[in-house]
């Protein structure tokens, strides 16, 4: 099985798209939601389809949608108005149109779905409807009324799969046996700062896997931002040497984008708030920045050079094969 050596894109640099992708960077998940036209995100369809996976990426949650009342989450006294119930298929139809015809339009194999709550506390009425699947939220609309809530996440697992037809789903970032259910890929974030095979992965792997008979493929995310480069790169050695995980998935938001919201807004709020949680700011190959690593790209292409021969010894089988029965 090919090991997924992905990149998510929040503000696309070509330069530094360029630059990944020559060091063995296949995949990119292209997040829809960072405020670029459709022509913008055509444009880098168009421009790198044929040489990678590309995978368009929405989140679940939409904030600035307008949701029409019966597409609305009713808890019995209120309608949330930015959550979405859990049996509307128009809200599944309009929040995948685009990603769809992207899929559609440039050959793509999936669509990415981030199905993480964004706008909690910020915005009104939000429910963390799929990160807290246990929690017995339950749609009381004039649809959903005689369901009971397992029922009701069945179809709403049912009605996305139905819209994505042959695109598989590659999601983001929940342990939820309903998703999972469908999914391909689990684009996993415990993996973003700290590492550890069991508490990162198999400890969730295993939780869903006495529930479902078949369970995603594991992808690790890495946040580039909280870490030197060179700390970067030993952590990712780390990884890809993990029978644990089927792939690893960097996680840019600066270090690789010249056209950061926060680089060229830095006076924004948004910005400074999400500035002051980041350690490292500079570009991650940057001369003379201890903190960075000019040879940064080919020291990541000799990784992804080496993966095969990692994942091939007789020691990474024999872990494998412990690894395989909690995942
Ligand atoms: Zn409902």
């Amino acid at each position: 099985m090919k090991f997924m050596k992905g990149m998510y894109i929040i503000w696309p640099d070509y330069d530094y798209i360029d630059k990944a992708i020559d060091s063995g960077i296949d995949t990119l998940l292209i997040n829809l939601n960072s405020g670029d036209s459709k022509e913008k995100t055509k444009e880098l369809f168009e421009r790198y389809h044929n040489k990678v996976e590309l995978v368009p990426t929405i989140a679940w949650m939409q904030p600035h949608y307008f949701l029409f009342q019966d597409q609305q989450f009713f808890d019995g006294n209120k309608f949330y108005e930015k959550t979405a119930c859990p049996t509307s298929v128009s809200y599944i139809k309009n929040l995948l149109k685009f990603p769809l015809e992207l899929y559609n339009n440039y050959s793509c194999k999936s669509v990415g779905i981030d199905f993480e709550s964004y706008g909690i506390g910020k915005y009104h009425r939000v429910i963390e409807y799929h990160e807290l699947w246990e929690n017995g939220y339950i749609c009381k609309c004039d649809r959903c009324k005689n369901l009971s809530q397992y029922e009701q996440r069945i179809i709403n697992a049912e009605n996305i799969q139905k819209e994505l037809g042959t695109a598989k789903l590659y999601h983001l970032p929940c342990v939820n046996p309903f998703i999972w259910r469908i999914g391909n890929y689990w684009f996993n974030e415990f993996t973003y700062e700290k590492w550890g095979a069991w508490g990162r992965i198999l400890k969730n792997t295993y939780k869903m896997k006495k529930k479902l008979s078949r369970l995603p493929l594991n992808t690790s995310g890495l946040w580039m931002e909280k870490f030197t480069a060179r700390d970067y790169l030993d952590r990712l050695k780390e990884i890809v040497k993990s029978p644990a995980t089927d792939g690893y998935w960097l996680y840019p938001q600066m270090r690789m984008s010249k056209n950061c919201y926060w680089r060229l807004h830095p006076e924004d709020p948004y910005s400074k708030e999400s500035l002051a949680e980041l350690p490292y700011h500079s570009f991650i190959d940057t001369p003379n920045d201890s903190t960075s690593d000019p040879a940064f790209f080919s020291k990541l292409k000799e990784i992804n050079n080496n993966i095969d021969d990692w994942r091939s010894g007789w020691w990474f089988g024999i872990g494998s094969l412990i690894y395989g029965f909690f995942r």
